[in-house]
């Protein structure tokens, strides 16, 4: 995308922005279907220091739709038929922006500039350590203090081939959080009318930088707040995983999964053996990978709605991390609570501590190249 159409685009998106307070901005006119594609804002709240946040609504064909904030380019609602069509929203999040601004879960979000765990917050570059910051047991997690999740982006609804589509754009200054370079980022969200929620990035830099985008939906498939996910069924691509100490800081191997309770080559159930894993699940998976640039990552089934969850990507690894963390001292939209394993995140990215390990795929982006990824969550029921 050249610099003149994004700025269309931004333009766009802030003259909606002052004329909308509840406004369609864009409509498909499908004939004979019942519903069709469009893009809804409105104002979703107001930081401490002042700025609007908009929730945008798209909405596909087949009345599937998925709301997204432009406060951590955030996704918090997204409803999904069941096996008799009935709809219910399957990630976790709040009703407003307050509880967004101080919960700690990442729900819903995009995560970076480095998605998971970087240790004691340190990387060498071209010779030169770099500090970063340090917020989880000493390590750096999710980007820092201040990560993409909690900035705001600026937002513009466009009409892509397969559907409607946010793009959100963030610039991250040189030396935010501890990392070199400005980088640009570009995610777009697209709900197409195959019922896919895909996520397109792009990212440059002007210096040498650490890039690894994610996004960290808590996904429930029996509905967000309907108890746990324990009986859902987990299939992940994958025969290896990232071996972590117990701050889950890599250690450098990689580990086969077969024989362990981290074997989802076969489905089984969220459940079945998390018991026997120290913490709950929260590894990063080393796909097997076809030649295709998108590959199926996992598939998740929930028997009583029939609902199942397949995910593509790009990227080498998946964080599977079973809501290990979440202890129902947030209560969620509809007051529902959220307690430990009420959803699981399939978190497609980089292996953690890439910038550490120079046997792990690279994750350095420098000036002149462009950071991509596609991933996509794909919903259907049976
Ligand atoms: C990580 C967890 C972390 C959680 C925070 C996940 O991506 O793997 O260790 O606690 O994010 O919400």
């Amino acid at each position: 995308m050249n610099k003149f159409t994004l700025c269309m685009l931004i333009l766009l998106g802030t003259v909606c922005w002052i004329h909308a307070g509840t406004s369609q901005l864009l409509q498909g006119n499908q004939q004979g279907t019942e519903h069709s594609m469009s893009i809804r804002s409105k104002t979703f709240g107001k930081t401490p220091d002042g700025k609007t946040v908009q929730q945008f609504a798209l909405t596909n064909k087949n009345g599937m739709s998925v709301k997204i904030i432009n406060y951590g380019a955030t996704v918090t609602e997204l409803t999904v038929p069941d096996k008799n069509g009935k709809f219910d929203d399957v990630v976790l999040g709040f009703d407003n922006l307050d509880k967004y601004l101080t919960n700690q879960s990442y729900f819903g979000c995009i995560a970076g500039r480095y998605a998971n765990r970087i240790a004691k917050g340190r990387f060498k570059l071209n010779g030169k350590t770099y500090t970063l910051a340090r917020n989880n047991n000493g390590n750096h997690l999710h980007g820092g203090l201040k990560g993409f999740d909690k900035v705001i982006w600026q937002a513009a609804p466009i009409r892509v081939a397969d559907g409607a589509a946010l793009l959100l754009q963030y610039v991250s200054k040189d030396g935010e959080e501890g990392y070199p370079g400005n980088l640009k980022v570009l995610v777009t969200y697209t709900l197409t009318s195959n019922n896919e929620l895909k996520i397109s990035y792009e990212a440059t830099t002007d210096k040498p930088t650490p890039v690894n985008l994610t996004h960290h939906s808590y996904f429930n498939l029996a509905g967000a707040g309907n108890g746990d996910i324990l009986k859902q069924e987990m299939m992940i691509n994958a025969d290896k995983f990232t071996a972590v100490d117990k701050n889950l800081i890599p250690t450098g191997g990689l580990k086969n999964v077969h024989g362990t309770p981290l074997d989802f080559t076969t489905p089984h159930t969220i459940g079945e053996r998390i018991d026997s894993v120290e913490g709950g699940y929260d590894h990063n998976f080393v796909l097997n990978r076809g030649t295709d640039t998108l590959s199926l990552a996992a598939r998740v089934f929930e028997p009583t709605s029939g609902r199942v969850m397949e995910v593509f990507t790009s990227e080498p690894g998946l964080q599977f991390y079973s809501g290990n963390f979440l202890d129902g001292t947030s209560t969620g939209k509809e007051n529902k609570v959220y307690n430990k394993h009420f959803g699981f995140c399939l978190e497609a990215q980089h292996f953690p501590d890439s910038p550490n390990h120079p046997k792990f795929p690279s994750v350095i982006l420098k000036p002149g190249k462009t950071y991509k990824q596609t991933t996509i969550y794909k919903f259907s029921a049976k």
